[in-house]
């Protein structure tokens, strides 16, 4: 993505660190969201109707007690009612979602592509989340990610030209430059889909020919096609060299750790292609401008 400069001051009036206040109380608030997305969803459950519910006593969370992070922290993470422990977790993906969204505006600047990052950033912290405790990456949120991704895709070429998506002045999309942007962009987004998703629907298949299991779930190749629609095809080989490192070095300290050698580990892989994705999204230029130097 190209970097336009951060100009919150000028349109604003208002001073800079402003803008980062409101963006962090922003992601908290988004992350309070995610939390609904992130329990609800595997469920088949409703993200909008009936409002937050202790688990245990049942009793509805009063808005008051439903500020993000600090209505945790009040309550010292018992529930008002009746005194049941809540989850560390649900103030975690509040304080998480809000210094991402620090990271992206940090990293993106204050331009009309930042909430394209923001959206694509919260969609993917509920897939990391949601993968690590069900083992799924659920079409109701893949589907719209992948739409979202060839929307942007389309629109953002028509109104900025050739900013924001970097991998449409470079290889093998330079054989297009004739062409309108917005074609350009859209071809740029089937590329990164396919090498997304098609390299590990590649990897399960062969993996399932050698050993004859199902190691690459059908969530995993949906997610990655719908981040390499939005990345590109550099970025999204990048998501997923960092997704699979992480992740290996994550199942080596596992299966260490494990007391039955011959027990086969499951990995939820979503939570690194996840990790590997936002890293990829905020700093994946200057990581493959840094990688591409060593040769120069
Ligand atoms: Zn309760």
């Amino acid at each position: 993505m190209s970097i336009l400069i951060s100009d919150f001051e000028s349109i604003t009036g208002l001073p800079e660190f402003v803008g980062y206040v409101f963006i962090f109380i922003f992601g908290a608030a988004v992350g309070s969201f995610l939390n609904v997305v992130i329990h609800r969803i595997p469920n088949e459950e409703s993200i909008v109707f009936p409002n937050s519910a202790c688990p245990n006593c049942k009793e509805s969370i009063k808005p008051y007690d439903n500020i993000p992070i600090l209505s945790w922290l009040f309550l010292r993470g018992k529930c008002r009612n009746c005194e049941n422990p809540i989850s560390a977790r649900y103030a975690a993906v509040e304080l998480l979602t809000a210094l991402l969204f620090l990271l992206t505006y940090w990293q993106i600047g204050f331009n009309a592509f930042l909430p394209v990052c923001l959206i694509f950033v919260s969609a993917t912290v509920a897939l990391i989340f949601i993968d690590a405790e069900n083992m799924i990456l659920p079409n109701v949120i893949t589907y719209p990610l992948l739409v979202f991704a060839l929307l942007a895709r389309l629109i953002f070429p028509l109104f900025f030209g050739w900013s924001f998506f970097s991998d449409l002045q470079v290889f093998p999309l330079t054989y297009l430059q004739d062409y309108p942007v917005w074609l350009v962009s859209l071809a740029g987004a089937i590329l990164g889909g396919l090498v997304g998703g098609g390299s590990l629907w590649l990897v399960g298949e062969i993996w399932k020919r050698l050993r004859g299991v199902d190691a690459m779930g059908l969530g995993d190749v949906k997610m990655m096609f719908a981040v390499g629609a939005l990345l590109g095809w550099r970025l999204t080989l990048l998501s997923i060299f960092l997704g699979a490192f992480s992740g290996a070095v994550i199942g080596v300290f596992l299966i260490a750790r494990q007391k039955e050698k011959d027990m086969q580990t499951q990995i939820p892989f979503g939570i690194f292609l996840g990790i590997g994705s936002i890293v990829a999204l905020l700093f994946g230029e200057p990581i493959i401008h840094w990688y591409l130097s060593m040769f120069n």
